[in-house]
């Protein structure tokens, strides 16, 4: 017979989403229990040399680790800007370490089913003896590829590609909310002027990008264009076929190629999600999720939490899935209330409407959202968001800098006393504010003259 026990909230995952969300539970005095398939914690974030699920072995984070870092647990000063994947697997152990969190995980435990039985979840698991057994060998490809002596590029909707430092500060610290709060269509102006003055238009390296700069996920690069500016790399349009070796291209052009790596994005999936409950919130085959903020299904209330089901547009999902998990735990001890469903389905249609809008058609950007605006969204659901007038000496870095993770610890429950001091520690980048001194002189001049043309007609 199968063991069976009671928690008051089980995890799905011991991922950065997974284990973010059982500290945060942990902190407010819940009982956790959270099930993880494979012997490790860090999800996608641990190398597995013989199993095709995670990074390879030169993977670093795009996003700098002020940006993708939990909100009270800093990196060492010692981790470079954008750590590698060792880094980040070492940092997510320590973080599971030191709050205690490694005690309510059960590694090699693949949840195959929830189900809905009265006011409870019953969740069924097995134990799995390892992770994806047979599969190939990340490692082999990587020599391959490295080994090349050419590589084409097929792409069908084009890049931006951005470099990961702007005038020597990481990319993301651009994002900041003065920024964000422009009309999107003005910055995008501005961010497809600054990268063309840094790399040259991407039309000219074959790029080609059917949408504008902030209308997709940009692609966050310090190599990609010196490798096409060497020829190392060339890009190519959407393929027609496969013939033997040869790949044909849209063009009419073709190339003889030994490998081909599938870079096709990813496919949100729910197995063990009852059927019912699923076909509300995932719409088959696409990528289109109905969820309330991208956390809760209408019909079902705050007793299911999905952590983590959004695409950073600029920046990273470490703090988007900390901000949720917050406020699925102060939902767990009553402290805040979800709207009525016909609230949240409304909701959920602006929002769609709001996307597809803004963004380029694709199934890659149905969960697209900007983390800052994000986190400031959601944190206002429990108290979280940074208000500006209460922090009048951390004011001009709230309005100009990406500020980092702690900035969500500031204020409300969770309040974390270093928070201050750690925001303070990312640097306000100097375009911005030179930007905005600009705009602020321009202005004042702007309103002198105003006066002295009002007071000569007076
Ligand atoms: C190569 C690569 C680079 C990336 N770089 C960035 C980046 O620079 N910035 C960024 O924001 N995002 C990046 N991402 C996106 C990435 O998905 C997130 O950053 C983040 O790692 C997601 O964490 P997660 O915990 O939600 O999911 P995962 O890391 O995928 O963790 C999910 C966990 O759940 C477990 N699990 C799954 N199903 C079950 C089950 N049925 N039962 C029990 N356990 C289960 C898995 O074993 C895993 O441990 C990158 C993704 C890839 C693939």
């Amino acid at each position: 017979m199968a063991a069976t026990s009671e928690t008051d909230v089980v995890v799905i995952g011991a991922g950065i989403s997974g284990v973010v969300t059982a500290k945060c539970l942990l902190d407010v005095g819940l009982k956790v229990k959270v099930l993880e398939r494979t012997g490790e914690v860090g999800g996608l974030w641990t190398f597995r040399d013989k199993v095709g699920y995670g990074v390879m072995r030169c993977t670093h984070i795009n996003v700098s680790k002020h940006n993708y870092c939990f909100s009270d647990f800093p990196f060492p000063d010692d981790v470079p800007d954008y750590p590698h994947h060792s880094h980040m697997a070492k940092y997510i152990t320590d973080y599971v370490m030191h709050f205690g969190i490694n005690n309510v995980i059960s590694f090699q435990t693949q949840v195959n089913k929830i189900e809905r039985k009265d006011d409870k979840w019953v969740v069924t698991a097995t134990r799995v003896e390892d992770d994806g057994k047979g599969g190939w060998s990340t490692g082999e490809e990587e020599v391959y590829v490295a080994k090349c002596r050419k590589v084409y590029l097929s792409t069908r909707s084009g890049a931006w590609v951005l470099p990961n430092y702007v005038f020597g500060r990481p990319t993301d610290h651009y994002a900041c909310r003065t920024f964000l709060w422009l009309p999107w269509k003005l910055a995008t102006n501005v961010l497809e002027t600054v990268v063309t003055l840094i790399h040259g238009s991407p039309y000219r390296w074959g790029l080609n990008p059917k949408m504008r700069a902030l209308q997709t996920q940009p692609t966050v690069s310090p190599t990609l264009i010196h490798n096409i500016q060497r020829n190392n790399v060339t890009i190519k349009p959407n393929i027609t076929r496969f013939e033997g070796s040869t790949v044909h291209f849209t063009d009419g052009s073709s190339a003889v190629v030994d490998h081909v790596v599938m870079c096709t994005g990813f496919r949100v999936s729910l197995p063990f999600l009852p059927d019912d409950v699923k076909e509300k919130v995932l719409e088959e085959g696409s990528n289109s999720i109905k969820l309330y903020k991208n956390v809760f299904c209408p019909d079902v209330g705050s007793s299911l939490a999905f952590i983590g089901f959004v695409q950073p547009a600029s920046g990273g999902i470490l703090s988007m899935s900390e901000t949720q998990a917050r406020w699925f735990a102060e939902l767990c001890l009553n402290h805040v209330k979800l709207p009525n469903r016909a609230a949240m389905e409304a909701d959920i249609r602006d929002d769609e409407e709001r996307t597809a809008k803004r963004y380029f058609a694709s199934a890659r950007h149905t969960i697209q959202k900007d983390p800052l605006l994000y986190n400031d969204s959601i944190a206002a659901q429990f108290g979280a968001k940074p208000q500006i007038w209460r922090h009048p000496r951390l004011a001009w870095r709230l309005l100009l800098g990406s500020c980092g993770a702690a900035q969500w610890r500031l204020q409300g429950p969770g309040r974390w006393d270093r928070a201050a001091e750690v925001v303070r520690s990312v640097p306000v980048t100097e375009f911005i504010l030179y930007s905005a001194i600009l705009v602020l002189v321009l202005l004042l001049l702007l309103l002198t003259y105003l006066g002295y043309v009002v007071s000569r007609l007076a």
